[in-house]
């Protein structure tokens, strides 16, 4: 009898979503421990070492590679499915220890008779203590763009769009940091007398991949993902440069707040950017 894990996209696990519980009762039915989860705590789980399942099964969507990748990265030693309707997900060198099955027969809670695999010598339900090696924190950066992408809040290549609520992108910011354990900052932007094509275009220019604009109560907030104070200071140093630097004459405000230290959601965060306002 093995732990398995029914990682979701769907639900929380709670009340299990008609997918997971096919998966459940077929799971069930061979005599293994069922164990659900949204795909967040399975992250957080295998970020900090915590499994507590010998395997889990990943269902993926078409254009999920990264969260293919990121599975292959995070699951250590674990036994993992990954349920797809199309195998150009998958990356080309899966390991030994990963199946791929069909997401219709996942669906109908139909799992290969012989998955998971009993043998799993070096199987352990308590994983290495928490630790970020080069290719779980890349996984998790892929998994964070894959986010970023599907909620089309990336910086590079969208300046000319207009800006979505920045509400959505902090809040966002706040899940990912939560399964992580990653930090981040924003700077709330005031500029009454630019012309939003200008703010946009200035703010692309500064921010890196992977940081995100959005509108906020009249202004701009910039999401610096994985920024602590120092990296914060020096974007809104080049930030400063680039509106100095720029033919319009305008007067700008500026104002940062970090998660967690600052403020443990979106609210509180804008609350205490907009307090710490000054002019530049
Ligand atoms: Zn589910």
């Amino acid at each position: 009898m093995l732990t398995v894990n029914v990682t979701c996209v769907a639900c929380d696990g709670t009340r299990p979503c008609a997918e997971c519980r096919a998966a459940g009762r077929a799971l069930t039915a061979a005599g293994h421990h069922v164990q659900h989860s949204s795909r967040t705590a399975a992250l957080r789980a295998a970020l900090a070492g915590t499994y507590g399942f010998e395997a889990c099964i990943v269902p993926l969507a078409a254009g999920e590679r990264a969260v293919a990748d990121a599975a292959v990265a995070l699951f250590d030693g674990q036994s993992v499915a990954l349920a797809v309707d199309d195998p150009a997900v998958l990356p080309h060198d899966l390991p030994a220890r990963f199946r791929v099955i069909e997401r219709s027969a996942f669906r109908a809670g139909h799992l290969p008779p012989d998955w998971p695999p009993q043998t799993l010598a070096e199987s352990k339900t308590k994983a290495a203590p928490a630790r970020l090696g080069a290719g779980q924190d890349h996984a998790t950066r892929r998994l964070r763009d894959v986010g970023l992408r599907q909620g089309g809040r990336r910086t590079k290549g969208r300046a000319r769009e207009k800006p979505p609520e920045a509400k959505a992108i902090v809040e966002d910011e706040i899940a990912w940091c939560k399964a992580s354990g990653s930090v981040f900052s924003i700077v709330l932007v005031r500029a009454p007398e630019a012309d939003e094509a200008l703010m946009v275009r200035l703010l692309a220019g500064v921010l890196r991949a992977g940081d995100g604009v959005g509108r906020h109560d009249g202004g701009y907030v910039a999401v610096l993902a994985g920024a602590g104070a120092r990296v914060t200071g020096a974007i809104m140093r080049r930030l400063n440069g680039a509106l100095g630097a720029s033919k319009s004459r305008f007067r700008a405000f500026f104002g940062a707040a970090s998660y967690p230290a600052d403020a443990a959601d979106a609210a509180a965060l804008f609350a205490r950017a907009s307090g710490r306002l000054g002019k530049e």
